[in-house]
């Protein structure tokens, strides 16, 4: 008996002049998750079937499938030939050893001898006979058994359906840069925006030798972790010292962050349109810290002059920030203990409702034109 995945994708998504190009980059992308699997991916009404994997793979097919945006859940189910011999065969393995059950039976060949409520009576019997303590509950049954019989001449089985990420497919929405840094905020917002469709680029700022080589590799190693949900990542590394050298040296340390903050969206927004971005994402959560009150937020954004800058975890808790981190799997990383380039030389007391004029006046000591120019020279791009 083959076993075989039935994958669901959420259905408005896939209605209205969109559809084609929305089921079209779906395919792609569970094609790509699962690339080095050996299987087939068929397209049926209403869902899809992805079918001669290896046993052995089945597992790790499973895990990859969960992360494909655009999905809503998937069944593992048996294939059989359709025939009531072949179904009474097969359903053993599906069940339980005791409270109710029901079958829900879905005959899409309408040639098949039983129509659907013969199928299920006739099945639901042969169940109580091998699982005596088994109780049919037709309303709230404990376990529901799902036969599908298809017109191909073949039938699926199967019980439980495991949630996927839902969300869009990636790439539907476009292209997004996000700032990465390597703490818990980034890597969430970037995985939200991956999750409305957009494929995400990341941009991080190093300041080596203040910060490690091993900050920047914890950086790299969320953004593999985040390629996972979104068939690769490419992550540019621009060099943030001189920038925060000068800042340093020649600007009042309050105004630090801020300084530093507009330097990086006006970067970032650079190598976004280089890229072909049309969005700028950022871990900002409001109040979480001084840069992130709303004067900070305006004069940070002042600096952005093309692009939308979305901001997901904007009204989100940290509690809530680090629920998701958990859950897709950054957590662990993003608690590793090495600074990113912000904690290098910050200032006790950072400004928390700066006034553009104050800032536009204190950057003015910098040749920031000239900072960004030589930043841009030596980027480094890593693709995972
Ligand atoms: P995170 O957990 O994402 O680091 P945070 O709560 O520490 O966020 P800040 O340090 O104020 O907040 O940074 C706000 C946002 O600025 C980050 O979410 C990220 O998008 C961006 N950012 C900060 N530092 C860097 C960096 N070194 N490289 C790239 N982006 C950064
Ligand atoms: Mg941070």
């Amino acid at each position: 008996m083959e076993k075989v995945l039935l994958l669901r994708f959420g259905e408005i998504y896939l209605k209205g002049k969109n559809k084609f190009s929305f089921e079209k980059q779906l395919l792609d992308n569970i094609r790509f998750a699962v690339k080095g699997i050996p299987s087939e991916l068929l397209r049926t009404r209403g869902r899809y079937i992805l079918q001669n994997i290896p046993e052995d793979r089945l597992f790790e097919a499973e895990s990859k499938i969960k992360k494909v945006f655009g999905l809503i859940s998937f069944s593992e189910a048996v294939k059989v030939p359709a025939s009531m011999d072949e179904l009474k065969r097969a359903i053993e393995p599906f069940l339980p050893d005791g409270g109710t059950f029901r079958f829900t039976v879905n005959r899409a060949d309408k040639k098949f001898p039983l129509n659907s409520q013969e199928i299920a009576i006739e099945l639901g019997g042969v169940a109580l006979e091998l699982r005596p303590n088994l109780k049919v509950d037709l309303f709230n049954p404990n376990k529901e058994i799902f036969v599908d019989v298809r017109e191909e001449g073949h039938a699926f089985i199967f019980s439980d359906k495991i949630p996927c990420s839902g969300g869009m497919p990636v790439g539907s929405s476009g292209k997004g840069m996000v700032l990465l840094s390597g703490g818990i905020d980034s890597p969430v917002a970037a995985y939200r925006m991956a999750k409305r469709g957009l494929k995400m680029y990341g941009v991080h700022f190093h300041s080596f030798p203040y910060t490690s080589p091993m900050a920047k590799q914890k950086v790299i190693d969320l953004a593999s972790i985040l390629s996972e949900y979104q068939g690769g990542f490419e992550l540019s590394v621009v060099s943030f010292t001189e920038i925060q050298r000068q800042i340093h040296e020649n600007c009042p340390e309050e105004y630090m962050i801020t300084i530093m903050r507009r330097i990086m969206m006006r970067i970032a927004e650079r190598l976004a349109k280089e890229k072909g971005c049309g969005s700028i994402t950022t871990g900002e959560s409001l109040a979480q810290v001084a840069s992130q009150t709303q004067e900070s937020i305006l004069v940070t954004n002042h600096t952005v002059e093309l692009l939308p800058v979305f901001r997901p975890l904007i009204g989100m808790d940290k509690e809530e920030i680090i629920h998701t981190a958990r859950e897709i799997g950054t957590f662990d990383k993003s608690i590793e203990p090495y600074e990113d380039c912000c904690t290098v030389f910050l200032p006790k007391f950072p400004v928390i409702k700066p006034k553009l004029e104050w800032i536009e006046k204190a950057e003015a000591k910098i040749d920031v034109q000239g900072l960004i120019e030589e930043a841009l020279k030596n980027v480094e791009t890593i693709s995972l």
